[in-house]
């Protein structure tokens, strides 16, 4: 998987270098390659913005070096091509891990006020939004799809790290964790998962996983089947 970054504020992606994603970027397990959009401005100043057509406040960012950009790393529309923007649908894990499936990803960063709505007409498949307030620019939108994305893939968490049981994977939040020691400032590990069996532990992860998840955030309880989580019925022993 090979994502590409379109920015005019490269320096924002100097934290990929740290924590398990640098490692796995070491690696070779993906790829992330940062474009500095001002490289492709004709104007002599590398200016990347201007006024809104319209009047209004704040700077809008131009089309042309954009869109050369864009044509400069996918030149055949290869990639994903994705515009961060609180307009955009809302990222959530499901859209994470259907975005996991694909070899390229393009993201690109506005910044001001945003960018001119033709380089939307012109090269981008989809707007996608981070959640529901406005962040001074993209960038950091584009380091959370990069994060939860490059966790689906493979080799990216170490095999003692998994996707699968963790909050929303089941349509639930994730059960209460504990670590060593047992007792803390008078509050004790539940006595379940010290002394309980594989089962009982199982069960008790799962009915804190509903008892929170209903809680916390009905609407997520509303779309999971909960028929799965409940016991299953002995079959009927045929005569
Ligand atoms: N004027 C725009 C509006 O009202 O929708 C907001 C522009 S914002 C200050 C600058 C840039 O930050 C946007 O072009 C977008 O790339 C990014 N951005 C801001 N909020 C975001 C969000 N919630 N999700 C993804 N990107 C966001």
């Amino acid at each position: 998987m090979r994502f590409d970054i379109l920015t005019i504020f490269t320096g924002y992606f100097d934290v990929l270098g740290y924590s398990l994603l640098g490692k796995a970027i070491e690696d070779g397990k993906f790829d992330v390659k940062i474009t500095d959009i001002r490289e492709y401005s004709l104007d002599k100043h590398r200016k990347t913005d201007d006024a809104p057509y319209g009047g209004g406040a704040g700077m809008v960012m131009t089309p042309d070096p954009i869109v050369r950009a864009i044509e400069a790393v996918d030149p055949n529309h290869k990639a994903r091509r994705i515009y961060l923007s609180p307009r955009g649908s809302t990222l959530n894990q499901c859209k994470v891990e259907s975005l996991a499936k694909e070899d390229r990803i393009l993201l690109l960063c506005g910044d001001y006020e945003g960018i001119d709505e033709r380089v939307l007409e012109l090269c981008i498949d989809e707007e996608l939004s981070i959640g529901d307030y406005v962040l001074t620019g993209g960038e950091l939108a584009a380091l959370v799809v990069v994060n939860s994305v490059a966790r689906y893939i493979d080799g990216v968490l170490g095999s003692s790290e998994s996707t699968s049981q963790e909050s929303f994977s089941e349509g639930l939040l994730e059960y209460p964790q504990y670590t060593r020691p047992e007792e803390y400032r008078g509050l004790r590990v539940p006595e379940v998962l010290i002394n309980g069996n594989h089962k009982d532990i199982e069960n008790w992860r799962q009915a804190k996983s509903i008892e929170i998840t209903m809680r916390r955030r009905p609407d997520l309880m509303a779309k999971t089947d909960i028929g799965k989580f409940l016991p299953k019925k002995p079959k009927k022993r045929r005569k």
